[in-house]
């Protein structure tokens, strides 16, 4: 089963994402935690969209389907993948269409604006794992600590609120144009490709709940 998760910064993609892995066993494949992970490691990969993140603005889309391509043909794929925060351009989600890989479900998650900068703003990540806390909304056991490992959480640079605001128009501008593009794709391919929007506002369990009803 190969699933998109579609959604503004902070709709809970990555969230949802833990979720999924764990129900479905299939690997969460989030471009944004593997280009962290190069600048973490300060490869040459890293070196060159180090800037680019840190402005909100979104990698070149030559780099991500490349690093897209290597990920799935990993042997940890062939029972599908989960992708989140990817395709986010058009021209991203018609290489996938031109490599012939074939999506079962895209999965649209939906979140006001304001509710997004709160979120955000508030967002702390264990870096090493991907595991994601919220000061408010979900804190972790001990303040400014990982559950499993203890270890510090941190902020993510593009995480300020000037920076949020530019992911939000990027996010508009370049990525909301898939929502189109899935839906009409969906539409095309009766029975193999299903579309399915919903609420990422409430408790993440309800959330789940919706998109295990989708999954079956
Ligand atoms: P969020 O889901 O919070 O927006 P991500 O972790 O998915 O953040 O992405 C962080 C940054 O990594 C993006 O702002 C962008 O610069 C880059 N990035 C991640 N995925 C892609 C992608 N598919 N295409 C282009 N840039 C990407
Ligand atoms: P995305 O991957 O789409 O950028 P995340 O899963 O990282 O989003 O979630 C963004 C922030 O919002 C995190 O701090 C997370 O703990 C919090 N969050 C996720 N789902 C919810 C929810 N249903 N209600 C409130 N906060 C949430």
């Amino acid at each position: 089963m190969n699933v998109i998760l579609l959604g503004p910064p902070g709709a809970g993609k990555g969230t949802q994402a833990q979720m999924i892995v764990s129900a479905y066993g299939i690997p969460q494949i989030s471009t944004g935690d593997m280009l962290r992970e190069a600048v973490a490691a300060g490869t040459a990969l890293g070196q060159r969209v180090k800037a680019v993140m840190e402005s909100g603005a979104l990698v070149t889309d030559d780099i991500i389907i490349a690093l897209v391509k290597e990920r799935i043909a990993q042997p940890d794929c062939t029972g599908g993948f989960l992708f989140d925060g990817f395709p986010r351009t058009i021209p991203q989600a018609e290489a996938l269409v031109e490599a012939g890989i074939q999506i079962d479900h895209i999965i649209e998650i939906q979140v006001p604006d304001e509710e997004i900068v709160m979120r955000l703003s508030g967002r702390r990540v264990h870096v090493d794992s991907g595991r994601i806390y919220h000061i408010t909304f979900n804190p972790p056991a001990v303040e400014g600590k990982d559950d499993e490992t203890g270890e510090p959480l941190i902020q993510r640079d593009d995480d300020r609120e000037e920076t949020v605001r530019e992911r939000l128009r990027v996010y508009r501008d370049q990525t909301e144009p898939l929502v189109e593009f899935y839906q009409s794709l969906a539409d095309n391919s009766p029975g193999s490709m299903q579309y399915n929007a919903i609420s990422g506002v409430g408790d993440t369990e309800t959330i789940q709940q919706s998109i295990t009803s989708i999954l079956g």
